[in-house]
C-alpha cells in the first residue's frame, strides 16, 4: 500500500473523552501526561480518570434529583477494586452478576443493602451467600430460580426480596450479542407469563416481591427504545398491582451506549428528564426507581496504553503490532466492536503515514484491535486504545499465557496504581504438576 506524507497537524478531539486531551504534542489525562505513564508502569496500561467516572455519574444524579433512585453500577463493565471504590464513596450501590463480584463490592467497601443480584444462573451457594451479606434484591430470570431461591432462603429462616426481570420485547437496535430485551434472549420472563409468574412468586414463603426490572442491551444510542420499554413495563405494572401484588420500586436496568466512534448517544441527565416526564404522565413518578448503569459510567473514563512492535508493510495490508492484544482488549475479537486508536505523542516532523490493521502478538486472526487505520507510526512509539474503561479488564484473560496489564487510577496530578502488573508466576500459582 502507498505511503503518504503528512505533517503533524493539530490534534483532533478524541470522541468523548472529556478528561483526555492533547496539551501541545501530548496526550494528557486530567493533569498527567500519559507517556510519562507509560513509561514508568511500562505497557500494556489500562489508565482511568477518577473525574470522568464521578462526572459521568453525575449525569445520571442530575437526572433523578428530587426522586427516590438507587443508582447501582453495573459491575461487570469494569469490577476492579479501585474503580468499585470510586463508586461506593460517591454512593453507588452495584448490580451484580455472581457471588464473586459481591466479594468484590464488599471488599471495596459497598453495602450490601444497596447491592442487586442479577444473571440467569444463580446457583444455591451463591444465594445463600447473597441472603446472608443482605443484600437489597434478588433480580429473578425464571420460574425455576424463584423456587430454588425461596427453598435456600427458608432452609435460612430468611425471606428473599425479590423482582422479577421481564422482558419487554423491545429492539433496542443494538449489536445483536448484546441486546438482551427481545424474545430471543435467554434473559428475564416474557411479558404475557409475567403476571402468573408474579401471582406464583406472591405464593411462596420465602420470597417477598418488592420490584420489577428489565434490561433491554447494551450500547444503546437512541432514546426510543427506552421510551418503549417503559411503557411496555409500565402497563405490566399496572397489571400485578391491580393483581394484588403492590412493587416497591421499578429498575430499568442499564444499557445506555458511549461515543466509541461518531455515536451520539443521549446524555443521561436528558435520557432521563424524558422518560421521567412518562413515568410521571402515567401516574408512577413515586415509585421507587433503580438503574443499572455500566459501560456509560466507566467506558469513556478510561483508556490502554500500547507500544507498537513492529510495522510490518504488506502486499494486501500494513500492519502495526502492538503489545496489547486480545486478551487485553476482547471487544473487537468479540463482536468486531471498535476503538478509537490515538498517538499519545505527535512525532516531530513529518512521518509516512500509512492505512494499518492493529492487531496483537496473540496467535489468532481474530486478535485485531483496529482495522483499516490511518496513522503515521514506527516502531517503539505508544498509542492509546481510546473508550478502554468498560469490558475490557474485566474480559481480560491469560491467553498465550499473557499477564493481565496493570491499572492506574488518575485525580487530577495523583496517580494511584489500582492493579500490579501479573506476572507468569501468578498465572501458574494454583496449577500443580503430576507427581
Ligand atoms: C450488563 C448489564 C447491565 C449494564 O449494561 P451496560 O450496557 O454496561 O450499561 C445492567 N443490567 C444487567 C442485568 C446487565 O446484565
Amino acid at each position: 500500500m502507498t505511503p503518504q506524507h503528512v505533517s503533524p497537524g493539530a490534534a483532533a478531539t478524541l470522541p468523548g473523552h472529556p478528561f483526555v486531551a492533547y496539551h501541545g504534542a501530548a496526550l494528557q489525562m486530567e493533569d498527567v501526561a500519559l507517556s510519562s505513564l507509560a513509561a514508568q508502569h511500562g505497557t500494556p496500561l489500562f489508565v482511568y480518570s477518577k473525574a470522568a467516572m464521578l462526572s459521568a455519574l453525575a449525569a445520571y444524579q442530575r437526572g433523578f434529583a428530587g426522586r427516590d433512585a438507587q443508582i447501582c453500577y453495573a459491575m461487570k463493565a469494569n469490577s476492579s477494586l479501585g474503580v468499585l471504590q470510586v463508586f461506593a464513596q460517591a454512593g453507588c450501590g452495584f448490580d451484580i452478576v455472581s457471588g464473586g463480584e459481591l466479594d468484590r463490592v464488599l471488599a471495596a467497601g459497598g453495602q450490601a443493602s444497596k447491592v442487586i443480584f442479577s444473571g440467569v444462573g444463580k446457583t444455591r451457594s451463591e444465594m445463600r451467600q447473597a441472603l446472608q451479606a443482605g443484600i437489597g434484591c434478588f433480580n429473578v430470570e425464571s420460574e425455576a430460580e424463584l423456587n430454588v431461591l425461596s427453598e435456600v432462603a427458608l432452609s435460612m429462616s430468611l425471606r428473599a426480596p425479590v423482582s422479577i426481570r421481564v422482558n419487554p420485547n423491545v429492539d433496542p437496535k443494538t449489536h445483536p450479542y448484546i441486546s438482551t430485551g427481545l424474545k430471543g434472549n435467554k434473559f428475564g420472563v416474557s411479558h404475557e407469563d409475567a403476571l402468573r409468574i408474579y401471582r406464583h412468586a406472591g405464593s411462596l414463603s420465602g420470597l417477598r416481591v418488592v420490584g420489577i426490572d428489565c434490561h433491554i442491551g447494551s450500547q444503546i444510542t437512541e432514546t426510543e427504545p427506552y421510551l418503549d420499554a417503559m411503557d411496555r413495563v409500565l402497563d405490566l405494572v399496572a397489571g400485578i398491582e391491580a393483581d394484588g401484588t403492590v412493587l416497591e420500586h421499578i429498575d430499568f436496568g442499564g444499557g445506555l451506549g458511549i461515543n466509541y466512534n461518531s455515536d451520539t448517544p443521549p446524555a443521561a441527565d436528558v435520557l432521563w428528564t424524558q422518560l421521567l416526564s412518562k413515568l410521571d404522565a402515567r401516574g408512577f413518578g413515586k415509585k421507587k426507581l433503580m438503574i443499572e448503569p455500566g459501560r456509560s459510567l466507566v467506558g469513556n473514563a478510561g483508556v490502554c496504553l500500547t507500544e507498537v512492535l513492529y510495522v510490518k508493510p504488506g502486499e494486501q495490508k500494513n500492519f502495526c503490532i502492538i503489545d496489547a492484544a486480545m486478551n487485553d482488549l476482547p471487544r473487537p475479537a468479540m463482536y468486531q466492536a471498535f476503538h478509537a486508536i490515538v498517538p499519545l505523542q505527535h512525532a516531530a516532523g513529518a512521518r509516512t503515514q500509512a492505512v494499518y490493521d492493529v492487531v496483537g502478538p496473540v496467535c489468532e486472526s481474530g486478535d485485531w484491535i483496529g482495522r483499516d487505520r490511518t496513522l503515521a507510526v514506527q516502531a517503539g512509539d505508544q498509542l492509546a486504545v481510546l473508550s478502554a474503561g468498560a469490558y475490557c479488564m474485566s474480559m481480560a484473560s491469560n491467553y498465550n499465557t499473557r499477564g493481565r496489564a496493570a491499572e492506574l487510577l488518575v485525580d487530577g496530578s495523583t496517580v494511584h496504581v489500582i492493579r500490579e502488573r501479573e506476572s507468569a508466576a501468578e498465572q501458574m500459582r494454583h496449577e500443580r504438576l503430576v507427581p
